[in-house]
């Protein structure tokens, strides 16, 4: 068993959670660069280069780039031959994100209770998703997500004669129902397959993963590029205000299924898609 430390696992959470929202990936900067080439609209075209100025001007002066600082979701996977030295692992990664949201003066955005609606003051608890691999390390992947973009993903239990054709015109409702309100340009995740909540949990994952890792199936591939060009013809364009980049990518993750059923999960993330990764 290789030990890691509470410490240690502490330490690194509070680290990417600032990080994470001072700077975008690189794929993500690339992508925005390169929409600046391609937009044809010339306000779609301004505002990506306030985006662009937005993105600098948060690592000049060491501000978060949204106002938004999101929930903190995870995606953990964790060797089996690896022990937390030290205290659980859950809890670890909650002051990990205790520290990096109030350490990094990151707005604190999480109620503790749906409805009573009372802020915990320090963006704990963390949405933590758990997955047991092979090895012993753990690979802790965080993406803070804003609720502007989060609020418009949708989940579609489809029939399985909608076919393909049903899961395309899924994709196309939320997203041109997210319009403004999503902070296009926006990166689209999508689950297709497994139940109610994997098909989610597929999407949101599919939002962490590197534009330039293409999926191995080509039917998946060729939807990516189909829908990312179909999004893109709907003129929701920069800011909602028009133009030619309403998304940035497609990623499409899927699953084995029922013989009744097709769920679909569409969620959408805007601008500032934000995951950062580390493996301990
Ligand atoms: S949806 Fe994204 S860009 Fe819009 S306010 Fe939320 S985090 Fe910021």
């Amino acid at each position: 068993m290789r030990q890691i430390s509470f410490e240690t696992i502490v330490s690194n959470v509070k680290d990417m959670c600032i990080l994470a929202n001072h700077y975008l990936s690189n794929d993500m900067c690339s992508a925005l660069e390169e929409a600046v080439e391609k937009e044809k609209s010339e306000l779609g075209k301004k505002i990506l280069n306030q985006l662009q100025e937005n993105l600098e001007i948060a690592d000049k002066e060491q501000i978060p780039i949204c106002q938004d600082t999101g929930m903190a979701v995870f995606f953990v996977e964790v060797g089996q031959e690896a022990h937390i030295d030290g205290g659980l692992l859950t809890d670890a990664i909650n002051e990990g994100v205790r520290k990096g949201y109030t350490e990094g003066y990151l707005r604190k955005s999480v109620v503790g209770d749906p409805i009573e609606r009372i802020n915990t003051k320090d963006n704990t608890p963390a949405v933590i998703h758990y997955d047991i691999v092979a090895g012993d390390k753990i690979k802790i992947t965080l993406a803070p997500k804003g609720f502007g973009s989060e609020n418009m993903s949708r989940v579609f239990m489809l029939k399985p004669a909608d076919g393909i054709e049903g899961v395309k015109e899924a994709i196309l409702t939320a997203v041109k129902d997210a319009g403004p309100n999503a902070c296009p340009p926006m990166v689209v995740g999508v689950g297709i397959g497994g139940t109610f909540e994997k098909s989610a949990l597929m999407a949101k994952q599919a939002l962490t993963r590197e534009f330039s890792a293409r999926p191995t199936i080509p039917w998946v591939k060729d939807l990516e590029d189909e829908m990312l060009e179909k999004i893109n013809k709907l003129g929701i364009g920069p800011g909602g205000l028009g133009g030619s980049t309403t998304a940035l990518a497609v990623n499409i993750n899927t699953y084995a299924t029922h013989i009744a059923g097709l769920p679909v999960a569409i969620n959408i993330c805007c601008h500032v898609n934000r995951h950062i990764t580390r493996e301990l």
